[in-house]
């Protein structure tokens, strides 16, 4: 398959690459500077079959159309809002994702979040650290995860996931989904401010994108309340990040825990000063084994692609 060439825009695991250079002929668009990256595209941007990326590293419209020979893209993410989808669909082109082979990680960094937030456990290494524990004996009480309610918000394949865990740990479960899930026995809210109103963490696990942009509004986290947590592990974008903030500072609502941002990889400095938040840089999915599978998915689409058989994981 060496004539088959693909343009590497976002790598994948040193493992998956060095068979992808392999297998194909690669080309590390990933490494090169604007004016390479230019006359990479003046050379060989007729030629590209497959564009290799990730929603962190994106793929528009202005490269795609530069390609005019593309044949598939194949993203190492479950999310795709950063990528030109409908433009790649309306040529034809199919987009692949990850799904399901990160499900179980990026639904423990949402634990983790959540624990780390109602168990303060940031604030009580601080505790240690700055010898508060000697000067000034134990640290103040936190918040059992026991007994309370999660209402997650896009009752998906990782919310599923979340929602098991959850349930493990002693929680009730509600969501607020598009429609009912007829196979999960949480209950149902179709209105979103009376699922933030009863809930004491609220946790969205929808996409990203104009569909979902804002979803957790002002008035969706005042809902929510003084004694309500916020854990994000889905998109930035999903959250009114400026009204976040200001109801953190204002302890109008008690913590978040969030590994996602709106502008990443810039956080709001604000929320830098609270100590009632956790923050994690985006890395839910970020295990060697689960970028390993992800990676190997993104080749096993590829091989499907070049081989005439069907993708494994398309958009
Ligand atoms: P799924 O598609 O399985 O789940 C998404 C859920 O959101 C579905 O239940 C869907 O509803 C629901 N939904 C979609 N749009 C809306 C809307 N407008 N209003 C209400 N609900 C909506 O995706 P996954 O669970 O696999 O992944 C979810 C997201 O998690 C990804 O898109 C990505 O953004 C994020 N993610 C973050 C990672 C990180 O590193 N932080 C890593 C991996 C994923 P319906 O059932 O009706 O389709």
């Amino acid at each position: 398959m060496k004539d088959i060439h693909v343009l590497v825009v976002w790598p994948i695991r040193p493992a998956q690459l060095a068979q992808l250079e392999q297998t194909y002929t690669a080309h590390r668009y990933d490494q090169a500077t604007p004016a390479e990256k230019a006359a990479m595209i003046q050379q060989v941007g007729d030629r590209i079959r497959a564009v290799v990326t990730t929603h962190g590293g994106g793929f528009e419209k202005n490269l795609l159309d530069q390609l005019p020979n593309l044949e598939i893209v194949a993203c190492a993410s479950v999310g795709y809002d950063t990528l030109c989808v409908k433009d790649c669909q309306a040529r034809g082109i199919p987009v692949t994702n990850t799904p399901d082979v990160l499900t179980d990680d990026v639904a423990d960094m949402a634990m983790l979040l959540m624990l780390a937030t109602l168990r303060r456990f940031l604030p009580a290494v601080d505790w240690i650290k700055q010898g508060d524990w000697v000067s000034k004996g134990m640290m103040p009480l936190n918040t059992a995860v026991r007994g309370k309610t999660l209402g997650i918000v896009g009752l998906g394949r990782i919310g599923k996931a979340i929602a098991t865990r959850a349930e493990a740990f002693g929680m009730s479960v509600s969501y607020y989904n598009r429609s009912p899930k007829s196979d999960v026995p949480y209950r149902y809210y179709d209105d979103l401010h009376a699922l933030a109103n009863d809930v004491d963490v609220l946790m969205p696990m929808v996409p990203g994108g104009t569909d979902t942009q804002g979803l957790i509004s002002r008035s969706v986290l005042e809902a929510l309340g003084a004694n309500g947590y916020f854990i994000n592990v889905s998109r930035g974008s999903v959250v009114d990040e400026t009204a976040l903030v200001e109801l953190l500072q204002q302890r109008a609502i008690a913590g978040a825990g969030l590994d996602v941002f709106t502008d990443e990889p810039n956080v709001p400095s604000a929320l830098l000063e609270l100590d009632n938040v956790a923050l994690q840089p985006h890395c839910a999915s970020g295990t060697f084994e689960t970028r390993a599978a992800m990676a190997q998915l993104v080749l096993d689409n590829l091989e499907a692609h070049f081989s005439g058989k069907p993708l494994l994981t398309v958009i």
